[in-house]
């Protein structure tokens, strides 16, 4: 087979950015970033979930877009024995299940799929997989680009990386071409030292540039856009500082139960599967300086400057920064759902967090004395992602004797799911003769005047991979700072002797434990 036959010829552009109605901004200039060099993915444990679920779909999605090169594979490789037939197989019933098959070009795309039986930890399985991707790079013209996407447990990591390495997989060539790169999904580590020994792992085979930390939150456009929000406006700069903002309340909010992944969850729990990773982004972006170039280093640069002015939880005092939940059964969407213990894989007597709320503060100029709320959890009320800026009260109110009435103060909001888009509420007269205060409040839609196609997050750092651009990824100090704040307050949680008096029970449907509330007086 030919290159002519991998993938249909695609000459126009990808067109995913908005259309926009200021004449002076073509469509054309938000164009995807370029098509991907001709290469071939690498799933290692493509048999699995995420494999199904994101990173097949995504491909398709960027290869209906016109984001992927001619020349492309995806091999997928694991222990389970599957033929290259029942591996394309598996995927249709995944783009089928994605609501995304469309069989004409699925019959292009599948001849690019192909599958290779791996055992994670023997040398010999990866020097047969080298020898086949060689093959297989001479049959499509992927000029030995390689990605290395590491879908398997954690745990496998450390031997996964160290055999792609071993079996000379990981050797860039010094042209520039022939490049090899390697995804690693969260969690990097449960705890600051585990971090740091997988971070040497990868580093025996890999250098910085080619090691990609994913973290899939960064990719979603509403996030993208809270930088543009920023540092693109002048009006919300100047304000955006303890002189004026009272208060910040990141939620991620989600109603979903641990569904199938208790095996995992059960020994992460919500501060490592959301706050050390997607919840320390989101605050990063919120509250860091406007760096002096939109550029990968610059951007990151700034963000680990957030994470060293956390200021540490004291923990002989957790419980004034810190409430930790578990949901019990209760009524989800109109349905009965069970208690967190009584889920399959779940352990009956576990103490497994799903629920944390966290009172940060950090120590700087600008955010010195302003609460940053970190709220996530499992089983809520609401599917719902926002960043909430409260500013301060008017510092004196003309209205108070009149009215005898509280101003509420102004407050922004970043709505990341369900609904993209930016709100600001503000006071304004009570339409009729008596003077009185209504609050109302302006909304932004992410989607409005946009008609092209908004790329789903798992395209966006797949595409980002394959060009090489690491602005929406982890780099290694920013992971280790958020380690270093959060492995204490680990600690301090799970060796506590009273560990089931500092996890409260919550019904499932709501907003969580009732103890948040003091902890936001
Ligand atoms: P799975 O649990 O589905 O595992 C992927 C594959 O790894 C399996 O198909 C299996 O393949 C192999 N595997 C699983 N357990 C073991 C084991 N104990 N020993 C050896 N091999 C094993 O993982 P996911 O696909 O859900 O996730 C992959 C990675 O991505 C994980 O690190 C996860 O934390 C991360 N992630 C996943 C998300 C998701 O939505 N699924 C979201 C964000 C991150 P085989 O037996 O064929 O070798």
């Amino acid at each position: 087979m030919d290159n002519t036959d991998t993938m249909a010829k695609r000459n126009s552009p990808a067109v995913v950015g908005p259309k926009s109605p200021d004449p002076d901004i073509s469509s054309e200039s938000c164009l995807m970033e370029g098509i991907a060099d001709p290469g071939m993915i690498v799933i290692v444990g493509a048999s699995g979930d995420l494999t199904a679920r994101k990173i097949v779909p995504a491909l398709f999605s960027l290869y209906l877009n016109n984001g992927l090169s001619d020349s492309f594979l995806v091999v997928g490789c694991a222990r389970t024995r599957l033929s290259d037939r029942e591996f394309r197989e598996k995927m249709r019933n995944a783009l089928k299940t994605a609501g995304i098959l469309d069989d004409r070009k699925w019959q292009i795309f599948s001849r690019s799929l192909y599958y290779r039986r791996v055992d994670y930890g023997e040398l010999a399985s990866f020097q047969s997989l080298a020898d086949s991707l060689k093959e297989l790079n001479k049959k499509h013209g992927t000029e030995w680009n390689r990605v290395f996407y590491l879908a398997i447990p954690p745990s496998l990591y450390k031997s996964a990386a160290e055999m792609i390495g071993k079996a000379g997989l990981s050797t860039e060539n010094r042209e520039g071409n022939g490049w090899a790169r390697i995804v690693v999904e969260k969690p990097f580590g449960r705890d600051l030292d585990t971090a740091i020994d997988l971070d040497r792992s990868l580093h025996k085979h890999f250098k910085e540039h080619q090691i990609f930390r994913i973290d899939h939150y960064l990719a979603k456009e509403t996030v993208q856009n809270i930088l543009m929000f920023r540092f693109a406006n002048a009006i919300f700069e100047p304000l955006w500082n303890r002189r004026y903002i009272d208060s910040v309340s990141i939620t991620a909010a989600e109603t979903l139960g641990v569904e199938h992944r208790a095996g995992y969850y059960e020994q992460a729990g919500v501060l490592r599967d959301m706050f050390q990773n997607h919840m320390m982004q989101l605050l990063a972006l919120t509250a860091m300086d406007p760096p002096s170039q939109f550029e990968a280093d610059r951007v990151r640069d700034e963000k680990v400057k957030v994470y060293r002015a956390i200021r540490p939880f004291p923990i002989s005092r957790l419980q004034d920064h810190l409430v930790l939940g578990q949901y019990g059964a209760g009524t989800v969407e109109g349905k009965r759902v069970p208690a967190y213990r009584d889920e399959q894989g779940v352990d009956p007597q576990s103490l497994t967090p799903t629920f944390a709320t966290m009172k940060i503060f950090m120590d700087n100029w600008r955010w010195q004395g302003v609460p940053f709320f970190l709220t996530s959890g499992k089983r809520l009320a609401e599917k719902r992602t926002e960043i909430v800026i409260r500013f301060k009260e008017v510092p004196h109110s003309m209205f108070r004797q009149t009215l005898g009435e509280q101003i509420t103060p102004n407050r922004l909001i970043l709505g990341i799911y369900p609904d993209e888009k930016i709100s600001i509420t503000f006071q304004t007269k009570n339409p009729g003769p008596r003077v009185c205060l209504r609050p109302v409040t302006m909304d932004f839609n992410y989607n409005q005047d946009h008609t092209g196609p908004l790329p789903d997050a798992y395209e966006k750092v797949l595409l980002d991979v394959m060009l090489g651009d690491h602005m929406l990824f982890w780099r290694q100090d920013g992971v280790e700072l958020c380690w270093a704040f959060l492995t204490p307050v680990l600690k301090g949680c799970e060796t506590c002797v009273d560990r089931a008096e500092i996890l409260f029970p919550y019904e499932s449907g709501t907003w969580g434990p009732k103890a948040v509330g003091d902890l936001k007086k």
